[in-house]
């Protein structure tokens, strides 16, 4: 069983201030730009243990938070239960059994994907090798709607992808 999965950016971090300021606010914001996104296991034994200083409160290394009472704070943590996991994986499991079917089967058609406004597009190196432009037919974006966890979840046991 995960007890997370996280990721970071590995690139080097550029502070900026509009005033100076010390060595130690320049390594506490370095050390927030460090803090792990992702999903963890909404536990608080867990997420004790990927943040073994964090008693209440927010983590600072993690997407989790804990109450004063000492019980997993909901609103600021990005997890799911157990149970929840697995559903997540067994998922993406399938998904990516689909998608290798797929692309063996001969789609390889550019569908980049649209999210609030961004795509991976901004950030692409080979912008100009693969050529995608909306103005020409056949290129359209695919489109991520925002759902909240609940329902992602749902629509998930409502696939049915165990496999
Ligand atoms: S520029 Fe082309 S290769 Fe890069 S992310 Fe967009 S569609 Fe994909």
């Amino acid at each position: 069983m995960p007890a997370g999965v996280f990721y970071f950016s590995l690139l080097e971090q550029m502070i900026k201030a509009d005033k100076k300021i010390t060595d130690e606010q320049i390594e506490e914001l370095i050390c927030k730009n460090f803090k792990m996104k992702g999903l963890i296991l909404a536990d608080v034994k867990i997420i004790k243990m990927n943040d073994n200083k964090l008693e209440s409160g927010s983590s600072k290394l993690v997407p989790a938070a804990i109450t004063t009472a000492g019980n997993v704070n909901e609103k600021w943590t990005n997890g799911v239960n157990k149970e929840e996991f697995k559903i997540l994986q067994d998922y993406i499991d399938v998904t990516i059994k689909q998608i290798a079917k797929e692309i063996l089967n001969g789609r390889i058609d550019i569908k980049p994907f649209y999210k609030n406004g961004k795509t991976p597009c901004q950030y692409c190196q080979y912008k100009t090798i693969c050529g995608f432009n909306t103005k020409q037919k056949g290129n359209t974006y695919q489109y991520i709607e925002k759902k909240s966890k609940e329902e992602i979840l749902s629509k998930i046991k409502d696939l049915g992808t165990a496999p």
